[in-house]
């Protein structure tokens, strides 16, 4: 029988270091995360959301534990609270920037950025700047440039918290739309139990933090 498994995190633990203290940021965490699933992890500021993803992106290593990928394809999109547009680069010329770095803009892949654009409301928007879009708008967009590189796992760190309530919940929502679309499995982080459970109209599984059990 073949595993659904995309990843597993096993037992890990990780702790800081500075020359006057430790701090213990994650303990004897494990979950699993199946292909195409979005899970959504929420917990307060400072409960150790960021450490979990940058664990699983391998830009941090815990300090006990692993992290078994079963995807063969760990090619990893990051989406943080800021969407990190450029100003002064249009709304193609932003998206296209991660395959710019890739080395990777040819026909194939500018035609797949602007069929993108197009299904997911930004077609218009192209020759557009940052300045002149809305922040629901840009946050689709920072999605976009994430897509763009065709990535298997997504993570997003508080893609929303830049926005007011309303347009959190209509954002979480499309968002959502559009990972389910594109058939992408993804990990978010929040400390908004209600753009978790926006979010959850198409979420597997939502890891709650003790701290908001307690
Ligand atoms: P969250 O994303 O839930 O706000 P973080 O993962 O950023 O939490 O941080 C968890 C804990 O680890 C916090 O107490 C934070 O102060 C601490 N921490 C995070 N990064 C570092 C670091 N580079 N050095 C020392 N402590 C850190």
């Amino acid at each position: 029988m073949t595993s659904n498994k995309f990843l597993e995190v096993k037992n890990i633990s990780k702790t800081y270091y500075t020359l006057e203290e430790e701090t213990k940021a994650l303990e004897n965490l494990s979950f699993d995360v199946n292909t195409g699933e979005i899970i959504v992890i929420v917990g307060p500021s400072g409960c150790g959301k960021s450490t979990i993803l940058s664990c699983i992106a391998g830009l941090l290593s815990p300090t006990e534990g692993e992290i078994i990928f079963h995807n063969k394809n760990k090619n990893t999109g990051y989406m943080f609270q800021s969407d990190h547009l450029f100003n002064w680069r249009t709304i193609m010329d932003n998206v296209l920037i991660g395959l710019e770095v890739q080395n990777k803009v040819n026909e194939r892949s500018i035609a797949r950025v602007n069929k993108l654009l197009d299904t997911y409301g930004l077609g218009d928007f192209k020759k557009h700047y940052p300045s002149q879009l809305s922040g629901g708008m840009r946050q689709r967009v920072a999605l976009i440039r994430t897509l763009a590189i065709e990535p298997e796992l997504l993570l997003l760190d508080e893609p929303f918290s830049a926005l007011d309530y309303q347009s959190r919940l209509k954002v979480s929502d499309d968002i959502a739309k559009i990972i389910r679309q594109e058939k992408k499995t993804a990990i978010m982080v929040t400390h908004d139990i209600s753009e978790a459970i926006y979010t959850k109209c198409y979420l597997c599984k939502c890891v709650i933090s003790k701290d908001y059990l307690n």
